[in-house]
């Protein structure tokens, strides 16, 4: 079956086409901007094994957007179909399912009423994904479109993990728990993981895995016998990790101190602990790590500490996920950061060795691509698995819309 995956941010659509028999992408892109006040969108559209395409449009909303992926889709140079009618399913990434949807599900109203409910838990994701699907229904109607929730995943969480010890009228009335966030990418990079430990003939299936996606945002779940039973990220992606320019975990008694010292507001103190905090306000210098790694090689001391500081939350948090799950098995690295930065990884697993974590230095410094990190006598092994958020979407869209 064709799928195609879309993901709609406010001023952003994505989206890729997958043959779901042979799992290959037959192309993606991105149109960027859309709906910029005087200002023109602009579309990038990658066909696989051929030219790039870059070019400006003026693309008021999400609907001529998908009007937009559909042509460059069937038209022109970068033709993939002959029609659209090749397309047998539409994949959504939906932010915050709540408590409505472990699973991913097919939309219908009811569905789409859900998504709208939940739309007070992630104001700045849930419109515009709900803006991709009515988009979708409207450029291509009666094919079916599947919903799939970055918080599903970590639906399987017990409630002494998602509970929030403040009164509990909070929950009841208001769903404030723990949800979690980026559970398409956990997932995936949990199940590679239990594969890879299978084929090394260890027991992949009841395996207790950490899996650490770090990139613009980071967060890490615990995973064990391939259900997450905690995860960083909480009722917002805030919690947690340090990111680039999110603080992760504070003492929440800051922002009243932050109030009353600074005659900051609630609005004020929230956009400066989602926007300036982190990477970015620790070091001063950038959000991105790779700038951070070349300011920490210029002998920038607040860099450098910014990059301790993002390293140790993870290994502190590696720690308590082993005692949550009584022992470890493999702790996966994934996302931009994960995958590409050797010395964050290498920092993060340094004095595991009490876990049974021996870095393979070469494999972590030299190697490519989805990999063992540790040596062989590894009680608990490390690998670095590229995430493949899409691919799920593709997946699970096609089994729902086929019945399996
Ligand atoms: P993602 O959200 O997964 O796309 O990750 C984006 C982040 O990954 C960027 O902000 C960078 O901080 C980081 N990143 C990407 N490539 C590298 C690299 N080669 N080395 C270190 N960090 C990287």
């Amino acid at each position: 079956m064709r799928v195609l995956v879309v993901n709609c941010g406010s001023s952003s659509l994505k989206y890729q086409l997958f043959e779901t028999d042979t799992e290959e992408s037959l192309a993606s892109g991105l149109i960027e901007r859309i709906g910029q006040n005087g200002g023109h969108a602009v579309v990038h559209h990658r066909p696989q094994g051929r030219a790039e395409m870059h070019y400006d449009m003026e693309i008021p909303d999400h609907t001529v957007a998908a009007e937009e992926m559909t042509r460059v889709l069937c038209e022109g140079d970068g033709k993939v179909l002959d029609s659209l009618d090749e397309i047998g399913a539409i994949g959504h990434r939906v932010v915050h399912g709540g408590e409505d949807f472990a699973t991913s599900v097919l939309i219908d109203d009811a569905v789409i009423e859900c998504i709208q409910r939940n739309s007070s838990l992630a104001p700045l994701h849930n419109p515009p994904n709900l803006d991709g699907i009515r988009a979708c229904m409207n450029v291509m109607p009666n094919k079916p479109n599947v919903a799939v929730f970055d918080t599903a995943f970590h639906q399987t969480m017990p409630r002494r993990a998602y509970l929030y010890a403040i009164p509990r009228s909070f929950y009841r009335e208001l769903g404030v728990r723990r949800y979690g966030f980026h559970g398409t990418s956990h997932f995936y990079v949990a199940t590679r993981a239990a594969e890879m430990l299978t084929d090394m003939g260890r027991d992949g299936a009841n395996a207790r895995i950490v899996t650490c996606h770090l990139g613009n945002g980071c967060s890490m779940a615990a995973v064990k016998a391939g259900k997450c039973i905690d995860t960083t990220m909480g009722l917002t992606p805030l919690e947690g990790c340090v990111m680039g320019t999110r603080s992760g975990d504070i003492d929440p008694a800051i922002i009243p101190f932050l109030a009353q010292a600074r005659g900051l507001s609630f609005g004020e103190i929230d956009a400066i602990l989602n926007k300036e905090s982190g990477l970015l306000g620790l070091s001063g210098v950038s959000n991105d790590m790779r700038d951070i790694q070349v300011a920490v090689r210029e002998g920038n001391t607040d860099a450098e500490e910014a990059f301790q500081v993002f390293c140790y939350r993870v290994r502190k948090y590696v720690g308590a996920y082993a005692a949550a799950m009584g022992g470890l098995d493999a702790i996966v690295f994934t996302a931009g950061i994960g995958e590409n930065d050797a010395r964050v990884r290498s920092y993060v697993l340094e004095d595991l060795q009490f876990l049974g974590v021996h870095v393979d230095s070469d494999a972590n410094n030299n190697g490519r691509g989805d990999r063992l990190l540790t040596t062989p006598d590894s009680r608990c092994v490390a690998f670095v698995i590229g995430t493949k958020e899409e691919l799920v979407i593709a997946r699970q869209t096609e089994a729902i819309c086929s019945g399996a």
